[in-house]
């Protein structure tokens, strides 16, 4: 589709391998309109399905696991290998559908596709990974444990990536031999649509399933006693929600939250590398990353760092191209921003680089009618303002000034969330010193983005995650197996001719 002039098409769920409009009866029938942040213009229609959707949607699942599971680990993977061929053989037109749907640059949107097909690169090795374990407890005794698929799984994402955080689970769990049910976010619902009807080419019917709707059709979704396990993916209000919801229905969950990511600069980092990292992790994707740099610590007032990340912040320009910038996902999440912008200023911080006054940001936005917002530049002097505790979720990064190391860490190590820290030093006593002290899950040392990559699994602690594994990864097999234990004696042969 061409982002300039986008049609409206109207989306059906995807069950049985077949497009299927809702069940619920046409005159209930509910539509939301899906617009794009680039110019504000419709460009679909997502129907709000509800539970006699769900139902169909697990039953087809269901119908699906016996012959899916029970087909080998290597069988498997040779349909996931064709899965990769047409996924990157579609490359082009998944990222188009990114950055209509999302808003993000052409280059970010190629970005998360490649990275949520490693994710599936990695399932093709399932037969090398998945191996279970067996051992001689006691003389003559046997422990051996299998990996065995869970049975239909749900999988709920959020609008921020719209094809690599789907990818965090699909193809891990299909691979274990799981039949799966996932959930667009209504925001982005049209790269998930166009990869169902890629994947219906190539897996039997009900392997994958998608259910469209809101907030409406997650209930069913999670009650279903056919569903044995739900990964989610969104803000940490829902996941704590979802995984609340899981553990009283005794499902296996894995709920992953917001963020509130710190990033400390020691006094001898690189300036003009670490400002370079800095601005690529707060305005990459327009802030919209669960670990995007979101408040920066300099230890000391660091004036020449800070001045150029002002800088390279006002040389950004609003586009889908390279070095450019895209719009917020909506008109709410803009003016949610720009209130966190004016909450601030009213508590005595200075805006450095004010996105309110950026002319070529407040053109682009009144000419195209999108959701588009210049990157903004807070210095704090308080530790209390709002911006420096509540996920922004934008272009916004928060600076404030620490007395010392100790000072920083302390106010990384208390805030709620658990996703992503880091460092820039050039020093490796530095480093170590702080990968050996923050409390996130994630540690970067001079990246203000550390993703773990395959084989790694992805994965915060505290407000960031509920649940106990890690998500990608071997931390996928383990949340979509369980292990089938049998232990075995067998006494000596009996006597018999042949064996002498
Ligand atoms: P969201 O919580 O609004 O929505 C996520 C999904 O949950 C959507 O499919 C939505 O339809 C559904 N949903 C929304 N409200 C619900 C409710 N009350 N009950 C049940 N389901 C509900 O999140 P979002 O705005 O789409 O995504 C942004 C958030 O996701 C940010 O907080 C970001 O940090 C987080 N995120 C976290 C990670 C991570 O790895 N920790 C990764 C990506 C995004």
């Amino acid at each position: 589709m061409d982002p300039t002039s986008p049609s409206v098409t109207r989306l059906a769920n995807w069950i049985n391998n077949q497009s299927q409009a809702s069940l619920v009866a046409p005159s209930e029938a509910q539509f939301l309109p899906v617009t794009t942040p680039l110019s504000g213009q419709l460009i679909a229609e997502v129907p709000l399905s509800q539970a006699v959707d769900v139902n169909e949607a697990v039953s087809s699942a269901e119908s699906a696991f016996p012959a899916w599971s029970s087909r080998t680990f290597k069988d498997r993977a040779q349909y996931l290998l064709r899965f990769h061929q047409t996924l990157a053989a579609h490359l082009d037109e998944l990222a188009k559908l990114v950055v209509l749907e999302h808003g993000k640059t052409y280059e970010e949107a190629v970005g998360e596709i490649k990275k949520g097909l490693e994710t599936l690169e990695y399932a093709i090795s399932l037969p090398q990974l998945a191996t279970g374990r067996n051992l001689e407890v006691s003389r003559g005794v046997f422990c051996q444990d299998t990996r065995v698929p869970l049975g239909v799984v749900v999988s709920i994402v959020p609008f921020n990536f719209p094809f690599m955080v789907p990818f965090w689970t699909l193809p891990i769990a299909i691979g274990c031999g799981n039949t799966m049910v996932l959930k667009p976010s209504e925001k982005v619902p049209l790269t998930m649509d166009r990869v169902a009807q890629l994947a219906g080419t190539i897996f039997p019917p009900g392997v994958l399933s998608l259910v469209h709707g809101d907030k409406q059709v997650v209930p069913p979704l999670l009650e279903h006693s056919a569903v044995r396990a739900v990964t989610f993916v969104g803000t940490t209000h829902v996941a704590e929600l979802v995984s609340q919801q899981c553990r009283r229905l005794n499902k296996r969950c894995l709920a992953l939250g917001g963020a509130k990511n710190h990033l400390v600069a020691a006094p001898d980092c690189d300036t003009e590398l670490t400002a370079q990292d800095v601005v690529n992790s707060f305005t990459g994707c327009s802030g919209q990353r669960c670990m995007a740099a979101s408040v920066l610590l300099t230890v000391g007032a660091q004036a020449e760092l800070v001045a150029s990340i002002v800088a390279k912040t006002v040389a950004l320009q609003p586009g889908s191209g390279p070095r450019e910038i895209g719009p917020v996902i909506d008109e709410a999440s803009r003016a949610r921003i720009l209130d966190y912008i004016v909450r601030s200023e009213q508590a005595g911080a200075e805006i450095l680089v004010d996105g309110r006054l950026n002319a070529a940001f407040t053109e682009r936005a009144q000419a195209s009618g999108g959701s588009w917002i210049g990157p903004t530049v807070i210095r704090h002097h308080h530790k209390t303002d709002v911006a420096l505790h509540d996920e922004i979720f934008g272009p916004v990064l928060s600076i404030l000034e620490c007395p010392s190391g100790e000072a920083a860490l302390e106010i990384e190590n208390s805030n709620p969330y658990g996703n992503a820290a880091c460092i820039y030093t050039s020093s490796g006593a530095v480093a170590q010193h702080y990968t050996q002290r923050f409390r996130a899950g994630m540690i970067g040392v001079n990246i203000g983005v550390p993703v773990p990559r395959e084989p790694f699994s992805f994965g915060g602690i505290e407000a960031s995650k509920f649940g106990d594994m890690d998500i990608t990864g071997d931390g996928g097999i383990e949340f979509f197996t369980y292990r089938r234990k049998v232990t075995t004696k067998w006494g000596a042969p009996t006597e018999k001719s042949w064996l002498n």
